[in-house]
């Protein structure tokens, strides 16, 4: 028997719960170019399922130029060497292949004989759809809801099925998609597909929130409101546009974006009510909730250097407030600062800093980006007080917070809870060149290695979520 390297990626765990047997069954797709195999989905095959076969069909006609035939499973027609399951079926449940409890992203991969079972979580009423979403609707699913939306409710769709059809794509077809479109899927020509290996894994994905913010791109088509015509141009004309939305939909897809769970939202949340904004009047009635700026002037003096400020986030004032005033006590504990690099300065605030940084201690590119002051500690030991006196009334709160370059370097001696959350927003300097050079990249990596971090490198829009176990900085 030939033995086929197993590719594992970087972003999948895979849990081998057999060894591999001498003995090993071939699941025959196409042979010499003849086709040996058929797709099987259930009688009511979910769309997830549906479209699996779809993707599964589409690419194996590429590679050998066969059309595998797909059938319901009390339709399947004799004289095919091979089966391929796909989706809950049956079948699957009677060789005891569907698991109790599956998360949405998680899948199987089975040999059984001669025959392939690819199948994941199902859930009718979270499924992809398919078909022609409407431009006005926001909350359309096409294909993995949990890509397509940018920081609106987050929904988790059950695409196990699809990641383990992709899965296959790619370690028996040898696919690879380079970019969004046909140009840059690249899919070898061959004569055999085959498995040549005893398949018994089941995929977990290792990070949970795994998405790529490609906002413009939607918003052009779906948010009138926030429409801008530059994004149109660019794709010269509006089905131009359209047509490209749905490549890189189907490209983020195949490259597994989703989530597994919910992830909290992030946002700026000092920049909205009750603390700013039209018709507010908290900065009257607390102007001490508010950042001094260097003169000693807090909001409404004359002179007061801040049009939009962030907080003095050292007042235990301000953290009862947001406590007993703005917080619902739900599982979410919203403290993102305003997008900006000023800061309070007060004398309890400052004293928060300490310790600045060494010259030493912040690279040559990153001196321009991260000054005047670094005001890591002084967040950090917010977000920690916040979120520790909200614990006691919720256990289940996570806390979502901003992390803008005023919080580089890390506060390595302050060691925050693994339910706080932070979106790290470089918005100028080296780190938000791309690509990154490797000193700035491995530098910014350091930095909160171990904390529970987005990275949000706005200029590209792209956001990528990460779930990282929590460990003292450099521990
Ligand atoms: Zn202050």
């Amino acid at each position: 028997m030939e033995s086929k390297a197993v590719v594992l990626y970087a972003t999948w765990v895979m849990v081998v719960c057999s060894a591999l047997s001498p003995a090993a069954a071939q699941v025959s797709i196409v042979r010499q170019g003849m086709t040996e195999a058929v797709v099987v989905t259930a009688d009511d095959a979910a769309m997830v399922a549906t479209y699996a076969a779809q993707e599964l069909v589409r690419h194996i006609a590429k590679a050998t130029g066969q059309q595998l035939q797909v059938v319901t499973e009390t339709a399947i027609p004799a004289g095919y060497v091979s089966r391929i399951f796909i989706g809950i079926t049956e079948a699957a449940r009677k060789q005891g292949l569907v698991r109790e409890k599956m998360k949405p992203d998680e899948f199987v991969l089975r040999t059984v004989g001669r025959d392939l079972y690819v199948l994941g979580m199902e859930d009718k009423a979270r499924d992809v759809v398919l078909g022609d979403p409407a431009d006005s609707d926001w909350t359309h699913k096409v294909l993995h809801d949990g890509v397509y939306g940018y920081r609106g409710p987050s929904s988790i769709s059950p695409n196990g099925t699809l990641f383990g059809v992709y899965e296959m794509l790619e370690r028996y077809v040898r696919v690879r998609w380079l970019w969004p479109g046909e140009l840059g899927t690249y899919v070898p020509r061959t004569d055999d597909v085959r498995i040549d290996d005893v398949l018994d894994e089941f995929h977990v994905p290792k990070i949970a929130w795994r998405r790529f913010a490609w906002f413009h791109l939607v918003d052009a088509l779906r948010r009138h409101e926030a429409y801008d015509p530059r994004t149109e141009r660019l794709a010269f004309s509006r089905q131009g546009l359209r047509n490209f939305w749905e490549a890189t939909g189907t490209y983020l897809g195949r490259h597994r974006m989703g989530h597994s769970s919910h992830p909290p939202t992030f946002r700026e949340e000092f920049a909205r009510k009750p603390w700013k904004g039209e018709g507010t009047t908290l900065a009257q009635e607390r102007p001490n909730f508010y950042a001094m700026d260097s003169a000693g002037r807090r909001w409404g003096q004359p002179g007061y250097a801040y049009n939009w400020p962030d907080m003095c986030v050292s007042n235990p004032d301000l953290h009862r407030f947001i406590l007993e005033q703005v917080w619902d006590g739900r599982n979410t504990l919203r403290l993102g600062q305003v997008n900006t690099i000023q800061y309070c300065h007060c004398t309890r605030c400052m004293s928060w800093d300490s310790p600045q940084p060494q010259p030493d201690e912040i690279p040559q590119f990153e001196r321009g980006a991260y000054g005047p002051r670094a005001i890591s500690y002084r967040y950090a030991r917010f977000w920690k007080t916040v979120y520790e006196l909200a614990a006691k009334r919720n256990p289940n709160v996570r806390a979502t917070a901003l992390m803008y370059q005023t919080t580089l370097p890390a506060p390595g001696a302050i060691k925050l809870d693994e339910h706080i959350y932070g979106e790290y927003c470089p918005w100028t300097g080296p780190a938000t060149i791309f690509p990154m050079r490797k000193p700035v990249d491995q530098w910014s990596r350091q930095q909160w290695l171990g904390h529970q971090y987005d990275l949000a490198p706005q200029p590209f829009a792209s956001w990528l979520h990460d779930a990282v176990p929590q460990h003292p900085p450099g521990g």
